[in-house]
């Protein structure tokens, strides 16, 4: 059976798996299989979210691994997100149930507020997952929500057994310092869009000097928007056949995929890569038997041009990162 996955401990004591499946734009047809597949080949920190909207799926895959004595629910680290129309106090438990109802379980490991972006809210019944949807067309409609009063209800809901860790996701440090002021629960988590282009390093050694573990996200950088057709992705060039890691990985012997896990892993960042190929699900978890040299570091830090393809910028010209 494959080796275990090591763990981050949380500033609140509990431990999440280093390395997680992302379960972003999996099909709806085959999520279930290949949750269990992934957990089949040693994976146990599934990344969701409510917006991606194969939450039932993925439940269903880990209830098949579960109940087949594979593994145990404790085992099991599920993260969700908070989609960005449910930021109102009065229907973040009314999110949380559906996520919860959705994925079978009485608990989510990790609750991350998506978006520092509360849209209007949208009733359950009405659209699911909103996605991009305010109640109103086409037309973006927001709420006014200041970002502590989604916390302390997110707070209320760890109280009441039903989140282990809460976190935040896209949030800049100026959002992290303001949390800060009135949070009663430390953010356990930070994740962030990170690779070579975007690399952050003072937002990433911030978050650890106050004691968030930070996650990657979408670590092999322009791949995941190429697939969405996105244009500043396509004019990008992609980071699999960069001459940069393209020599680094030959001289260690190992593929680029496996360079972009491992740098993040060196410093000190969980990975979530998400991939629907039995031999990638392999290679993504397996990368931490080399080492990046001092060298590696510093050419690959060299590649930073701060180029961010998830940026909310692109839908309603929202400032969150400007
Ligand atoms: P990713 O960087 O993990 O890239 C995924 C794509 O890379 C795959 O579809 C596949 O085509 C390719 N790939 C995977 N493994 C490979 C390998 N070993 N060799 C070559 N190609 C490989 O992209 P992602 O899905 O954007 O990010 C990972 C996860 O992060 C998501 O699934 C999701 O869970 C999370 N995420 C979160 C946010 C957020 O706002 N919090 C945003 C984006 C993604």
């Amino acid at each position: 059976s494959p080796s275990p996955i090591p763990a981050f401990k949380l500033n609140n004591g509990l431990e999440m798996p280093s390395i997680g499946f992302g379960c972003w734009k999996l099909d709806k047809s085959t999520a279930a299989d290949q949750v269990y597949n992934a957990i089949k080949a040693g994976y146990r920190l599934f990344d969701g979210a409510e917006d991606y909207g194969n939450e039932q799926e993925v439940g269903e895959g880990v209830k098949r691994a579960i109940d087949e004595g594979i593994v145990t629910r404790e085992e099991i680290f599920l993260t969700s997100k908070l989609w960005n129309n449910y930021h109102d106090p009065k229907n973040v438990e009314t999110a949380l149930n559906k996520t919860l109802k959705d994925l079978k379980v009485d608990y989510v490991d990790l609750f991350l507020i998506h978006f520092p972006i509360a849209f209007k809210f949208v009733p359950i019944e009405e659209k699911y997952p909103p996605g991009f949807y305010c109640g109103d067309g086409d037309n973006f409609v927001y709420e006014d929500v200041p970002i502590l009063e989604t916390w302390k209800a997110l707070e209320k809901l760890v109280k009441a057994g039903k989140i282990r860790s809460i976190g935040v996701s896209n949030f800049p440090g100026a959002l992290l310092l303001d949390l800060f002021r009135g949070a009663t629960i430390k953010p356990a988590v930070l994740q962030v869009e990170h690779h070579p282009y975007l690399q952050q390093p003072k937002l990433i050694e911030y978050a650890q000097k106050v004691g968030i573990t930070v996650t990657a996200y979408s670590s092999f950088g322009p791949q995941s928007f190429v697939e969405m057709n996105q244009g500043r992705a396509l004019n990008t060039p992609t980071l699999f056949e960069h001459d940069v890691i393209k020599a680094i990985a030959a001289k260690h012997n190992k593929v680029p995929a496996e360079v972009l896990l491992r740098w993040s892993a060196q410093r000190g960042i969980a990975v979530i890569p998400k991939s629907n190929l039995p031999e990638r699900l392999v290679q993504n978890r397996s990368f931490n038997d080399f080492e990046l040299t001092k060298e590696d570091f510093e050419e690959i830090s060299k590649l930073d041009i701060n180029l961010r393809f998830n940026d909310p910028w692109d839908w309603d010209n929202i400032p969150i990162f400007v």
